[in-house]
């Protein structure tokens, strides 16, 4: 039996570990796509393909060629243009297409969010008074900080940011999650920062600071995420899961 073709659009750690799972069934070929943005990437346990594909159509007929059953996109959640991409290129290409979309943080009681929506108005909810910002929404749109150099900025990101920025008061610190609380708790403390400024990623390997900023009472400068794609997405792994074995079991049952 011909085992069924399956593209994933990672980038993510749920990527990785939705790509190991399904691999380990022995029922479908994975092949993982990765942007080819982080310098080290971490291993991955499939074989990955890595770059752009060049936009919707370029991505329509790779899954074409490919021969592909099923795309999945598992993509971060503020990866918009790639999601946009696959929704068009399945269509074009006549396959499925699944999104793994964990869910969004929602605000807790004791959370003092500031609710934005982009990180260039998070630069500018900081307000006209010097703050001391903790930037933790990677390399990409930290230039952006440069727009208001009157705060002190602590950045952390997988990779340097590159060009430096050109901000007077600036820390860096590479780090690659997931994070503990009492790590956050201590980093927030030692540089006193006032203000954390994060995108509403979900899920647990980066939600510590969202705990450690309510334990401290810091103000949290969230930036919601646009619209998803419409394509049928599942909030977990495990959920994912199902949903492949749902899809292709007529067809392994029929031998095909
Ligand atoms: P984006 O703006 O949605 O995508 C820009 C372009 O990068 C896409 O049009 C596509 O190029 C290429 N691309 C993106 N993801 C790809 C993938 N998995 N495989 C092959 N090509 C891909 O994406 P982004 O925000 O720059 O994010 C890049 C990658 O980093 C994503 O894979 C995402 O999962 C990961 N990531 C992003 C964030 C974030 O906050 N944005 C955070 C953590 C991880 P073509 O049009 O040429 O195909």
């Amino acid at each position: 039996m011909e085992k069924a073709r399956i593209l994933i659009l990672g980038g993510t750690g749920d990527a990785r570990i939705l790509a190991q799972a399904l691999a380990a069934t022995g029922a479908y070929e994975i092949l993982l796509s990765l942007a080819g943005r982080t310098e080290k990437p971490v291993s991955q346990a499939v074989p990955v393909r890595m770059g752009g594909f060049g936009g919707a159509e370029g991505l329509a007929s790779f899954l074409a060629t490919g021969k592909f059953d099923l795309l999945i996109d598992a993509t971060h959640p503020f990866a918009t243009r790639i999601s946009k991409n696959a929704g068009e290129a399945s269509k074009a290409a006549g396959i499925p297409a699944l999104a793994l979309r964990r869910p969004e943080w929602s605000e807790e009681l004791d959370d003092r969010w500031t609710h934005v929506a982009s990180i260039a108005d998070a630069i500018d909810a900081l307000g006209p008074s010097p703050r001391r910002a903790f930037l933790a929404i990677g390399r990409q749109e930290a230039q952006l900080a440069e727009a208001k150099p009157h705060h002190f900025y602590l950045v952390r990101s997988v990779d340097p940011v590159d060009p430096p920025l050109a901000l007077p008061a600036v820390e860096l610190i590479l780090d690659r999650g997931p994070y503990v609380v009492e790590d956050e708790v201590a980093l927030l403390k030692a540089n006193r920062i006032d203000a954390v400024v994060t995108k509403n990623s979900g899920g647990s390997a980066t939600y510590a600071k969202i705990v450690a900023a309510r334990a401290l009472g810091i103000e949290v400068i969230m930036v919601r995420r646009a619209e998803s794609v419409d394509m049928q997405a599942l909030a977990t792994v495990e959920l994912m899961l199902s949903a492949v074995d749902h899809l292709f079991a007529p067809s392994r049952k029929r031998g095909v």
